[in-house]
């Protein structure tokens, strides 16, 4: 049998409308330079075989003619303005793979070079960010929240140009699959019921199989989608990550975290934290990501809108059946904030050690308290959940508001104090991709060492487990450092 991965293409058979069959731009020399062995043994892929020639030119899109690779349509809204067609500019699906567990991944190429979706775009990707998708889909793994992983990174030996020449990469992403919303919102603008239909059949089969004993399993499908969409934005909320590009086509139907692009973690806590040079609005600043998921949610809603009246678009559909879908499917996206907000309280109720049953309604203000308080005395997230756990507050934050919020913390603690300690350090991360250790690896990487990247990878990968030697990691930017600035497209 070949150690090559044998890989299959469902969704390009079952929705041949939505993806073009495209090869990757010819690279000369690939050259491995981030690997993920761990990821590789978990899907039981050959790392000897992937580490070598025949692997790392697979890794890098050169792969025997005959076997296809596509780029994928999408449409999407970007900073709320809707793009009809987007696809994979520089992208490629290689295929699907399923692991011995009968779990399916897409293997998807970014950086492989233009595709007829690239617009003005190179299609050429660049190492430094690369590296930070590999980097960050690590730190996601490790922190235990949904996300595509990279399963490598390999450099191309081209020259790429962005502000200066810049070494060019391949990332090789493993994603339960690459559907988005953008994905639903493109089969919507075809106006034909059978592929929006095909669409989510496959969406439902892959990702939400539950959806199909409901009566509408397309309204089920979308109460799906709400649901993990709510899980994951709480789960970023409470580690503080900014993922800076919340646009339609970068939300994915699986509920894995998709596209780190212009992402940060922030160190002060900060609702209008932004970090990417062009969100001037904050429109995806840190304390607007679970509204804005639900505005991304309400156009998956609209997509799906006629499977869910089951009418044929154009036809003269019964009003009182469209009538009906709407506002079920209104009902759908208001539940949203209700399991967003349940959701949060669950995971802060955690990260304050409080027991699952304290009354909702004092988390809630506790939580909410302790954000304003850690806004206004410009808090860092990570240490500060981190010192609650240790009982190190002080050093961190001392003004009689706190004391005050700490006695009301005190009174809802339940007696076992070193289970609940035990159990915060288990969601209060020591470790996370700082911004300056991010900065600083890249530039070293992007310069041909990789040795601090790779100590940062080591450090993320394990983000609850404090080690010796790795104490520089858990320091927040010097205060003079330059306010963090992160860049799209790259
Ligand atoms: P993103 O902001 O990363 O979600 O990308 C948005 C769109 O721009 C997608 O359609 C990408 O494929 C495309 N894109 C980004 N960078 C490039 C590039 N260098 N060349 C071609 N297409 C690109
Ligand atoms: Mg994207
Ligand atoms: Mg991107």
């Amino acid at each position: 049998m070949s150690p090559a991965p044998s890989l299959q293409q469902t969704y390009v058979e079952a929705l041949p409308d939505l993806s073009m069959p495209w090869r990757a731009a010819s690279v000369e020399q690939p050259r491995l330079v981030a690997f993920d062995a761990d990821l590789a043994a978990e899907l039981g892929l050959d790392s000897e075989w992937l580490r070598g020639a025949e692997g790392v030119r697979m890794l890098a899109g050169q792969v025997d003619e005959r076997v296809p690779t596509y780029a994928q349509a999408y449409a999407g809204h970007q900073f709320g303005s809707y793009s009809p067609v987007l696809g994979d500019g520089r992208a490629l699906l290689l295929g699907e793979y399923v692991d011995p567990s009968g779990r399916r991944h897409d293997l998807h190429l970014k950086g492989s070079g233009r595709t007829p979706f690239a617009r003005g775009g190179d299609g050429y990707a660049v190492i430094g960010p690369m590296l930070r998708e590999y980097l960050m889909g690590q730190a996601m793994h490790g922190l235990g929240i949904p996300t595509t992983r990279a399963l490598a990174v390999v450099a191309t030996g081209r020259e790429v140009r962005r502000e200066r020449p810049l070494p060019g990469a391949i990332l090789c992403r493993v994603a339960d699959s690459h559907l988005r919303v953008g994905t639903f919102q493109y089969a919507a603008s075809l106006r034909r019921f059978d592929v929006l239909e095909a669409l989510a059949d496959h969406a439902i089969d892959r990702h939400h199989p539950s959806a199909r004993e409901h009566d509408n399993p397309y309204l089920a499908l979308f109460d799906e989608v709400c649901r993990v969409q709510a899980e994951l934005v709480a789960a970023w909320m409470g580690v503080g990550f900014v993922h800076g590009v919340m646009n339609t086509d970068n939300m994915t139907i699986s509920g894995q975290t998709i596209d780190y692009g212009p992402c940060a973690f922030i160190d002060a806590h900060d609702p209008r934290a932004v970090f990417s040079s062009i969100d001037h609005q904050g429109r995806y600043a840190y304390g607007n990501q679970p509204g804005i998921a639900q505005w991304n949610l309400a156009r998956l809603g609209e997509a799906l809108l006629p499977l869910i009246a089951g009418a044929e678009p154009g036809e003269d559909a019964d009003k009182a059946v469209v009538d009906d879908a709407v506002a079920a499917a209104t009902a759908v996206l208001e539940a949203y904030a209700g399991r967003y907000e349940e959701a949060f309280l669950r995971l802060m109720g955690a990260k304050l050690g409080l027991p699952s049953d304290a009354e909702t309604g004092r988390v809630r203000s506790l939580a909410t308290d302790l954000f304003a308080l850690m806004t206004r005395e410009k808090v860092d997230h990570t240490l500060f959940f981190r010192a609650l756990t240790d009982g190190t507050t002080h050093a961190l934050v001392d003004v009689p508001e706190f004391d005050d919020w700490s006695q009301r913390r005190a009174a809802l603690l339940g007696p076992e104090e070193e289970t609940a300690r035990a159990a915060m350090r288990a969601v209060n991360p020591v470790y996370i991709p700082r911004n300056h250790l991010v900065e600083e690896a890249l530039a070293a990487a992007t310069e041909g060492d990789l040795a601090p990247f790779e100590r940062l990878v080591d450090a993320v990968r394990r983000p609850y487990e404090p080690r010796p030697g790795l104490e520089d990691f858990t320091h927040p930017a010097p205060p003079d450092a330059a306010p963090h600035v992160t860049y799209c497209g790259t």
